[in-house]
C-alpha cells in the first residue's frame, strides 16, 4: 500500500457523493510518516515549494510532538496552510523533490501538512499577536488565496486591511471552483476565520469597478487579486445548445446547489472537453450526481495532459472514460437540446507542442457520442468588466494585469497585483507565494511614502 492510498477513500466510496477523499492522518500515522523523513542537509522539497514553507522544520516539529511549533512554521510561510495541504499538486512541487533524494517512498509532506493544520483549526489557535496598529488603510479587491495572503501579512503588520469581494461568500475559487469532496467549504471559512481573527476585514457582495473610489475613500494603497472568473469557450457548432455548459459555472452550481437545479441538472450521458484539472474536476462531479457514463475528451496524450497526474488517477480510478488525442467537430442537438457530440482523433504537427494550432486531423477516425450534457473545460480568462474599471492600469490580452516580477507592481503607483490575474492561471499555493511578495512590497512602498 502506498502512502498516498493510505489517506484516500476508495473509488466505490467516494463516487456515493461529495465526502471529502482525502482523510485526515490519526495521529500515530503522522508520527510515522515524519519519522521516515531523511532530514535532508539542503532540503530539497522546501524548493519545490512556491511559497518557501520550511518543510524540514515543521517535520521536525511534529517528531517532537510540537503542533502547534509546526503550524506556526508553516503559518509563517503560508497562511492558508489546511487550504494547501488539501489541493497543492504535490507530487509537481514539493514531493517531487523528495522523491529525488536516497528516500524510497516520498514523504506524504501534504498530508502531514493537513493534519497540523486540520488539529490547530479545531483547537482554535489564536494568530499570533500583530505588530502595533499603523492607522494606515490598504485595500485588496478579491479575496481568493492572492487577496487572502496579502490580507493576512499586511494585518500582522499592524495596517488597517479591507478586502471588497463581488461574491456572497469570500475565498475565490477555493469556495466557488473546487468541488466539496477535494476541498470542503467548511475547511476554507475555517481558515478565512483565522485570517478575521489576525484584524481583516471582509466586505461581501461588494464589486469594485472603479479604483480611483478606493484612493478618495483614503486607502493608500490597492491590492487587486480578481482571479479569471470568465470561462473559455472553444467557438463549436451547437454550443449554445440547452445542457451545454462551462465547468465554472457547472462546478458553481455543484458547490452553491449541489448540481440540483433547472439550468445545470445533469444527464445520463456526459461529454467533459478539456484535460487539465478542472475538467478532471467536472468529470468526477458528473459522476457524483449519477451521471452513468462520462466521456472525458481531450487533445493531449495521456501523459500530454495538464492536468496533474493524482487528479488523472483519481478520475480513471472512478471510472471516467477518458479519450486521449481527439478533437472536437461540433456538438449535435435536437429541438434545442443536445443530443450528441462528433470529435476526430489527431496527431501532432510538432512533437511536443500541445496547443489546438498545432493538431492534424486524422481523416478517418471521426467518432459520435450519444450524450444529453457537454461540459467546456478549456480555461479561464478575466471579466473584461473588470479591465474597464481599472484605470491606468496596464494588461495585456483578453486582461491580464501586467505586473512586475517580484514586487508585483503595477503601472499605476500605489496599485499591486498578483494571483490568476497576473500569472495567467496556476496554482493555490503560487496565488498565496505572490500574495507574500506583494505584501512586502505594499509595506516597502508605504514606508517609503511616509
Ligand atoms: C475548478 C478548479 C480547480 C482547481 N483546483 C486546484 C487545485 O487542486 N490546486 C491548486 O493549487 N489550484 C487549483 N485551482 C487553481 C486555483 O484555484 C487558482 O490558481 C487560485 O484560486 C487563484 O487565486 P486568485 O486569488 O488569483 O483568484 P481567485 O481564487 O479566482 O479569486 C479572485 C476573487 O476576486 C473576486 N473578484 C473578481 N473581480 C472582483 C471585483 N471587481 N471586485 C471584488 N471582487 C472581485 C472574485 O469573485 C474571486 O472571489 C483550481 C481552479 C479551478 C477553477
Amino acid at each position: 500500500m502506498s502512502n498516498k492510498t493510505a489517506t484516500t477513500l476508495l473509488p466505490e466510496e467516494r463516487k456515493k457523493g461529495f465526502r471529502e477523499i482525502h482523510r485526515c492522518y490519526e495521529p500515530h500515522q503522522a508520527y510515522l510518516e515524519a519519522s521516515r523523513c531523511l532530514m535532508c542537509e539542503d532540503a530539497p522539497c522546501t524548493k519545490g515549494c512556491p511559497a518557501g514553507v520550511d518543510i524540514k522544520a515543521f517535520i521536525r516539529k511534529i517528531r517532537f510532538h510540537n503542533l502547534r511549533g509546526a503550524i506556526r512554521e508553516i503559518r509563517e510561510a503560508n497562511v492558508l496552510a489546511g487550504i494547501c495541504g488539501k489541493v497543492c499538486p504535490q507530487e509537481l512541487l514539493c514531493q517531487k523533490e523528495c522523491s529525488n533524494t536516497e528516500i524510497d517512498i516520498p514523504i506524504n509532506i501534504a498530508a502531514l501538512q493537513r493534519y497540523v493544520a486540520d488539529v490547530e483549526l479545531r483547537r482554535s489557535v489564536s494568530p499570533s499577536a500583530r505588530q502595533f496598529a499603523q492607522r494606515i488603510k490598504v485595500a485588496i479587491i478579491g479575496s481568493g488565496p492572492a487577496g487572502l495572503a496579502v490580507a493576512a501579512n499586511l494585518a500582522q503588520k499592524g495596517y488597517e486591511v479591507t478586502i471588497f469581494e463581488a461574491e456572497a461568500k469570500p475565498g475565490g475559487l477555493l469556495t466557488y471552483g473546487i468541488p466539496p469532496h477535494r476541498l470542503p467549504s467548511s475547511a476554507v471559512q475555517k481558515e478565512i476565520r483565522y485570517i478575521k481573527r489576525i484584524g481583516v476585514k471582509i466586505r461581501c457582495k461588494t464589486k469594485i469597478m472603479n479604483i480611483d473610489e478606493l484612493f478618495k475613500k483614503d486607502f493608500k494603497a490597492i491590492f487587486i487579486g480578481v482571479g479569471l472568473p470568465g470561462a473559455r469557450k472553444i467557438g463549436l457548432p451547437g454550443e449554445n445548445l440547452k445542457g451545454v455548459y462551462t465547468a465554472l459555472e457547472f462546478l458553481k452550481d455543484v458547490i452553491t446547489n449541489k448540481g440540483r437545479t433547472k439550468q445545470t441538472k445533469i444527464g445520463k450521458r456526459v461529454v467533459v472537453i478539456g484535460g487539465g484539472d478542472v475538467a478532471m474536476d467536472a468529470a468526477s462531479c458528473a459522476l457524483r450526481l449519477g451521471a452513468q457514463r462520462v466521456d472525458l475528451v481531450c487533445l493531449e496524450g495521456y501523459d500530454e495532459m495538464p492536468s496533474s497526474p493524482e487528479e488523472r488517477r483519481i478520475c480513471w480510478e472512478e471510472g471516467v472514460e477518458i479519450n486521449t488525442r481527439v478533437m472536437p467537430l461540433k456538438i449535435i442537438g435536437s429541438k434545442g437540446r443536445v443530443t450528441g457530440y462528433k470529435g476526430i482523433g489527431i496527431r501532432w504537427r510538432k512533437p511536443g507542442l500541445f496547443i489546438p494550432s498545432n493538431a492534424i486531423p486524422i481523416p478517418g477516425t471521426e467518432f459520435s457520442l450519444k450524450v444529453d450534457t457537454v461540459i467546456e473545460a478549456i480555461g479561464q480568462i478575466p471579466d473584461t468588466g473588470n479591465v474597464k474599471g481599472f484605470k491606468g492600469i496596464e494588461t495585456a490580452g483578453p486582461g491580464y494585469i501586467v505586473a512586475k516580477k517580484k514586487t508585483f507592481k503595477t503601472s499605476r503607483p500605489g496599485v499591486f497585483a498578483a494571483g490568476d490575474i497576473v500569472n495567467r492561471g496556476a496554482t493555490a499555493v503560487q496565488a498565496v507565494a505572490d500574495g507574500n511578495a506583494a505584501a512586502e512590497a505594499i509595506d516597502a512602498y508605504l514606508k517609503r511614502k511616509r
